[in-house]
């Protein structure tokens, strides 16, 4: 590791609620939170296992030291950019070799990745671009069919803190990057402390556009070796990546940066399809990997199974959304791997089961929390503690949780009480272990096979629609994805409800720019919505709607 530059003051962030000092003091006593920042335990790494290999993807093989070099020659090429400490970066790239380096890159300068979903839309990368004041925009040419470069050239011209766009060919690579890669490597050295905000994370988001998380160097690494203990990923761990990098699960849960911390090889698959990802685990020996209960589903459910060898695949970690039992206990009986259960939220905890932990605990329960210093409160509606093993709203505070949003102090006031637990919005119970069962929600959102969705922000759009009076989205059960969307709309007096075709509204929500995965997949029309005692529009009654 480099030694510490004395003279590197803390970064100052406006908009960032940190942890008081007395609680950063204990996170740092009880070893939580270490004296490093996320390109140091990458070096680290690459000091101890420079030959090893660090990243297979499109087709290539990178070792440590080619990852490391890579790393340092981008850090020259945005540094020349003018990109340096505290400077915030929209980043928004589908599972490609170089997210990696990129993202290092930027940690690197001490700049501030913000970590965009691929399938995120003009909507929300103009919304985070303008709520970080970003200096510059990180994408791909395309991306599901969304023509990024066209968004990237939109916001280049128009944003006006924007001053580089850097645009990735579809599979990687291109001239962009060839430029960024042009220039002299830097130094690795510290150009950020560990209680910097190292990158900002999304949000699955209740109102409106998702929320930016910021997550400091030590806090985000504390979580993630954690879960590396938990998770029992070590140097000879293969792991593949098949969910979207940004999100938290694929990232720290142990993740790439927990494979990374400890000289693992990570696998990136470019889509989650049993063809590609069966593939992969047979030739690289894949022994973990993480899922979303509908992928897990897909891949119990595939006729492939029986013609390939998954032999090596040890740990199969399934969250974001709720598993079933009885999918549950397929993992181990038919894809001959240990299951282990993780229930979070990008806002900081996580909880996972025990790898040597009995069959009905690992198939029934979402785990524990990882450190002893994750405080839990199960409160009733009135923020009562309800009777140990009853359910009720979840909320925490710990050394991986954050005490509030990026620029948002009027939401923190909400979802973070005064002494800095966060409002989870999610119902569970814990059992006389410690092990929590996830029973329900309580926050409005739609949790889309992992997949997050603020009912507001589809809402909002469709009251833009000129045949729509009003509209209530909910999400309705459904056998493979847990739940989708569904959009209930009242027509205008004058429209014609047959304007409001589910194509129709689809395409009318595209384009105004809102990601593929957010459109719902229902739509009703109806006269008016079902009322609460209290005059507000029953979602609990459109949701258990038959159709
Ligand atoms: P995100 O911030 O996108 O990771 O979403 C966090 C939310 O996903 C949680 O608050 C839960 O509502 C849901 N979630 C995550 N993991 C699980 C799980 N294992 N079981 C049930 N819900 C989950």
């Amino acid at each position: 590791m480099s030694a510490a530059v004395p003279e590197l003051e803390p970064l100052v962030l406006d908009g960032v609620v940190g942890h008081p000092a007395e609680f950063a003091d204990r996170y740092r006593r009880e070893g939580y939170w270490t004296d490093q920042t996320f390109p140091e335990m990458l070096f680290e790494t690459i000091g101890r296992v420079p030959d090893d290999t660090a990243l297979i993807a499109d087709g290539r093989r990178i070792s440590y030291a080619e990852l490391g070099e890579r790393v340092l020659r981008l850090a020259g090429g945005f540094r020349a950019r003018g990109i340096g400490r505290g400077d915030r970066v929209v980043v928004q790239l589908p599972n490609v070799a170089d997210y990696v380096p990129l993202v290092f890159a930027l940690f690197e300068l001490g700049a501030i990745p913000v970590l965009a979903l691929a399938a995120h839309d003009r909507n929300e990368i103009a919304h985070f671009v303008d709520l970080a004041e970003a200096r510059a925009y990180v994408t791909v040419e395309s991306h599901d069919g969304t023509d990024l470069a066209a968004l990237a050239a939109e916001i280049g011209a128009s944003s006006p803190s924007v001053a580089h766009t850097v645009v990735l060919s579809r599979a990687g690579g291109g001239a962009d990057l060839e430029e960024l890669l042009a220039h002299e490597p830097l130094a690795h050295e510290r150009r950020s402390l560990p209680s910097d905000v190292a990158f900002l994370q999304l949000s699955g988001g209740t109102t409106g556009t998702s929320k930016l998380i910021p997550h400091t160097h030590e806090g985000y690494l504390g979580s993630m070796r954690e879960a590396v203990r938990v998770g029992g990923t070590t140097a000879s761990s293969v792991q593949l990546v098949v969910l979207p990098m940004p999100h938290s699960f694929a990232m720290r849960s142990p993740g790439f940066l927990g494979a990374l911390h400890v000289g693992a090889t990570v696998v990136l698959a470019p889509d989650p399809s049993p063809d590609t990802a069966f593939a992969l685990i047979e030739r690289h020996r894949v022994t973990e990997t993480a899922l979303v209960p509908p992928l897990a589903l897909l891949w119990l459910n595939s006729s492939l199974r029986a013609e390939t060898d998954l032999s090596s695949l040890a740990v199969v970690r399934v969250g974001g959304a709720k598993f079933g039992v009885e999918a549950a206990r397929r993992i181990r009986t038919e894809l001959g791997a240990t299951l282990q259960q993780s229930y979070g939220m990008a806002e900081g905890l996580h909880t996972f089961t025990g790898l040597d932990e009995d069959e009905e605990t690992v198939t029934t329960r979402q785990g524990r929390p990882t450190s002893a210093a994750d405080e839990i409160l199960i409160v009733d509606e009135a923020d009562r503690p309800v009777p140990p093993g009853s359910p009720g709203h979840l909320l925490t505070r710990g050394p991986a949780t954050v005490r509030g949003y990026y620029r948002t102090p009027e939401h923190d006031a909400t979802v973070f009480t005064e002494d800095g637990y966060y409002r989870v919005g999610d119902l569970v119970q814990q059992d006389e272990r410690g092990y929590l069962t996830v029973v329900g929600r309580a926050k409005d959102q739609i949790n889309r096979g992992g997949e997050k969705i603020a009912p507001e922000e589809v809402e909002n759009h469709l009251l833009a629609h000129p045949a729509v009076h009003d509209a209530s989205v909910v999400g309705v059960p459904d056998d493979a994805l847990g739940e989708r969307t569904k959009a209930y709309v009242v027509p205008r007096p004058a429209a014609d409800p047959a304007t409001l075709t589910l194509a129709g509204t689809r395409s009318f929500l595209r384009e105004r720019g809102l990601a593929a995965y957010k459109l719902p997949d229902l739509v009703e029309v109806v006269e008016q919505f079902p009322s609460t005692v209290a005059g507000k529009v029953s979602k609990r009654a459109q949701r258990a709607k038959k159709d």
